[in-house]
């Protein structure tokens, strides 16, 4: 059973069934409703309403119960936590915990100390995140000096016998597999079934074709291993899993932001432009390429906003007069420029008045509404 919803739980309630307790506040809510959707996001106790009835009780208990067991993986001082997921789609809720990244190195095999260097030194950014392999899958004997290395640089390692509560499916192609790894899925989160709650690994092979392998690890991903082990280590291969992996593991109620500052283009100095942006990332980076491919230097200023998009965060009151100022003096934007104009988003044109006032010493330049009409907007100013 899955877990219940606020109005589940409700339809039992006095206040449902038109009962004279109903919205009596003896839980401390001020309504039955109130009650229901604290519940349901585990914020209460059922045992706090004297009149939760008995078969409430039980389908509670029942729905609360996790399908799959977290996991914490790597034999030093490093884990890497997997499984836990209570969904099967992303949108239902959210996905938890990673799918974690293992590349294998064999001892025994010719080489395995080149591997396993451009293992520790692979490293992305991508979103204000930085990600490195989660785990080093050794075969072979592998000596203390190696290990207290890893432990030193922050990694994590296992072997086979570390992979005890993970449950190994075998990669038979991509439609088997991923048909495996669903009904796996299925039976752990629809039917709480125990025998089906451990997080699972698929192990890939060896590949020549590396395209193959790509679509084949990224179905996986997607569906369902909490755990994917490869026997070769190709960068540009891990690379993009890790960028997939980043879009599917964010919070869909939880909009990707990026870090607000001032972010420098093309070398600016102080004649430099300056726009302004919120944090969602999506607009960050729309507003970030076009001014990347002008032909003059240009100052950002990202202003904290909650990664609300420019008009949700000025409704929502995260993008105000006020946040603009601070952010601009926070980063001392004034003793970076002589050009003392900022350039905000057309669709705040209404804040110009406002942010003036705020930041008496700018004059204030109602842009684009749109990120690809930068560098038009540029020429029509004449900077
Ligand atoms: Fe409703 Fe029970 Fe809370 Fe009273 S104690 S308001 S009946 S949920």
């Amino acid at each position: 059973m899955s877990e219940l919803s606020g109005l589940q739980i409700f339809k039992y309630l006095p206040a449902a069934k038109k009962l004279p307790e109903g919205n009596c506040k003896k839980c401390s809510c001020p309504t039955c409703m109130a009650f229901a959707l604290k519940l349901a996001k585990g914020q209460t106790q059922i045992e706090l309403c004297p009149y939760a009835p008995d078969d409430l009780k039980e389908i509670f208990v029942q729905s609360m119960k996790k399908p799959q067991k977290e996991v914490y993986l790597g034999a030093g001082k490093h884990k890497v936590l997997i499984g836990g997921e209570n969904v099967l789609y992303r949108h239902d809720k959210t996905f938890i915990n990673k799918t974690a990244i293992a590349i294998v190195i064999d001892v025994s095999q010719k080489g395995w100390e080149e591997k396993l260097n451009r293992v520790i030194d692979f490293e992305i950014t991508r979103i204000s995140e930085t990600f490195k392999v989660d785990l080093i899958y050794f075969k072979g004997e592998i000596e203390q000096e190696l290990t207290q290395k890893l432990d030193k640089l922050g990694f994590s390692y296992v072997t086979e016998n570390d992979l005890t509560e993970v449950t190994k499916v075998e990669d038979k192609g991509i439609y088997p597999t991923v048909q495996e790894l669903t009904a796996i899925r299925k039976k752990a989160v629809l039917e709480k079934d125990e025998n089906y709650s451990n997080p699972v690994m698929v192990y890939l092979k060896s590949e020549s074709n590396l395209l193959n392998l790509m679509t084949k690890a990224s179905f996986y991903l997607c569906k369902y291993a909490n755990l994917l082990v490869f026997e070769d280590f190709d960068e540009a291969l891990v690379s993009t899993l890790m960028t997939l992996r980043q879009n599917i593991y964010t919070d869909p109620q939880k909009p990707l932001q990026v870090e607000s500052k001032i972010y420098e283009f093309n070398n600016p100095d102080e004649n430099a432009l300056v726009f302004l942006t919120t944090n969602f990332a999506l607009t960050y980076f729309a507003v970030a390429n076009e001014i990347e491919a002008l032909d003059r230097s240009a100052y950002l200023v990202v202003t904290p906003s909650e990664g609300m998009s420019v008009l949700t965060a000025w409704s929502a009151e995260k993008f105000t007069a006020q946040i603009v100022a601070k952010t601009v003096k926070q980063y001392g934007l004034a003793e970076k420029i002589k050009n003392r104009k900022i350039i905000i988003p057309g669709l705040l044109s209404h804040m110009k008045n406002e942010i003036e006032e705020a930041l008496p010493e700018f004059e204030v330049v109602v842009g684009s509404n749109e990120a690809y009409l930068i560098s038009d907007l540029v020429k029509d100013l004449g900077y």
